[in-house]
């Protein structure tokens, strides 16, 4: 099976969120960025993935178009590994995290999502996943200050969330989170490494009280794993990953006790292969994975498809925002206090056109 035409396309989704500032990843936004990576095969079956994301969309959009693309056409999409392998040597001179990092992430999700529709099965299916209703979280973007974390705390309850995570780095945000959960919530705090580790060690002091699920990358930079073990040592449960490059980083990261919950992203780390590699490694290694899925295209339904082959308590990262529309489909939306599995061949999810259309911010450029 050849691959025949390949496409990106950047849509930008208008969002609302109740937390006082209109931000994404730390940047102003008022749209949602979903990057989606489209491959067409001369057997007529098409494949969606989606490549990281938020304010790094247009660069790359511009490594897939420019980079990627041009050595897609042709190549035989029906083995996954040694595609993606002879694509990542052909261009690991140009960063192993990053751009061209996560448009070959896109391209991974999309030939699984192929994989899949050629089976005839759903992806968790192949993955010996089990189809139940996945737990989730409210991922809730930074607030304005602890009353509109409150807040957002509350709207997040009464849509049926059970556990919830700020994007907060203060001591009196989190006070005011636990305040208004009360005790039985699981509140978990991502920092998006701000401090030192001695920082991170009076930190971890101070919001002792306030009972962390988990504190998510607290010490600068991402990949000083040895640091974050100190933070670890103390006694709070560390989340990292996002930022991690491959699997063999991960593999580090375990090895010096760095980690209680891993989070390696779907659009970030070399897709569906990459994760399932993941996956393995941290089930070896005892560590806990929680994928990290901020994002709302096929990397967001292709993480659904993942914890479906994670332990049942797996939950699912929503991040809590209001979307004006789903470009593909309500599957990014909680059901019964849960989130559900598309049931459909591969991902189950394919676009409605009528909403790519809409969103997307510019013209068609399909390459063949
Ligand atoms: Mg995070």
């Amino acid at each position: 099976m050849k691959i025949t035409a390949v496409e990106s396309i950047l849509l930008t989704v208008p969002y609302r969120t109740g937390g006082g500032l209109q931000a994404i990843a730390g940047r102003p936004s008022a749209g949602l960025n979903i990057l989606a990576i489209r491959i067409e095969t001369d057997q007529g079956i098409t494949g969606w993935g989606e490549a990281f994301g938020h304010g790094v969309c247009p660069a790359t959009k511009t490594a897939f178009d420019t980079l990627v693309a041009p050595i897609l056409i042709g190549r035989d999409s029906s083995d996954i590994a040694a595609l993606m392998r002879a694509l990542q040597q052909t261009l690991h001179l140009f960063g192993r995290s990053g751009a061209v990092m996560y448009a070959l992430s896109g391209v991974d999700i999309a030939l699984c999502d192929i994989a899949g529709k050629i089976a005839g099965k759903p992806l968790y299916r192949l993955f010996d996943g089990r189809s139940r209703p996945l737990p989730a979280y409210a991922s809730l973007l930074r607030c304005s200050g602890p009353d509109a974390v409150a807040s957002e705390c509350r709207r997040a309850l009464d849509q049926g969330y059970r556990q919830i995570k700020l994007h907060e780095i203060t001591v009196p945000a989190v006070k005011a989170a636990r305040d208004a959960v009360g005790p039985d919530v699981l509140l978990m705090m991502d920092t998006n490494c701000p401090w030192t580790v001695e920082e991170s060690l009076a930190m971890v002091a101070a919001l002792q009280p306030f009972d962390l699920h988990w504190l998510e990358e607290p010490v600068w930079p991402p990949e000083d794993h040895a640091g974050l073990a100190k933070v670890r040592a103390a006694g709070t449960k560390i989340a990292a990953g996002e930022n991690a490059a491959g699997a063999i980083e991960f593999r580090r990261a375990f090895e010096l006790g760095a980690l209680d919950v891993a989070q390696p992203s779907v659009t970030k780390i070399g897709g569906i292969s990459a994760m399932r590699e993941i996956m393995a490694l941290a089930k070896e290694a005892g560590v806990r994975l929680v994928p990290h899925c901020p994002y709302f295209g096929p990397g967001f339904i292709a993480s659904l498809h993942l914890t479906a082959a994670l332990p049942a308590d797996t939950p699912v990262e929503r991040l809590f925002v209001d979307l004006e529309a789903s470009p593909f489909g309500d599957w990014v939306d909680l059901k019964d206090g849960a989130m559900r599995v598309p049931q459909g061949a591969g991902l189950g999810a394919d676009p409605d056109p009528a909403l790519i259309a809409r969103y997307r911010t510019h013209e068609p450029t399909i390459i063949r």
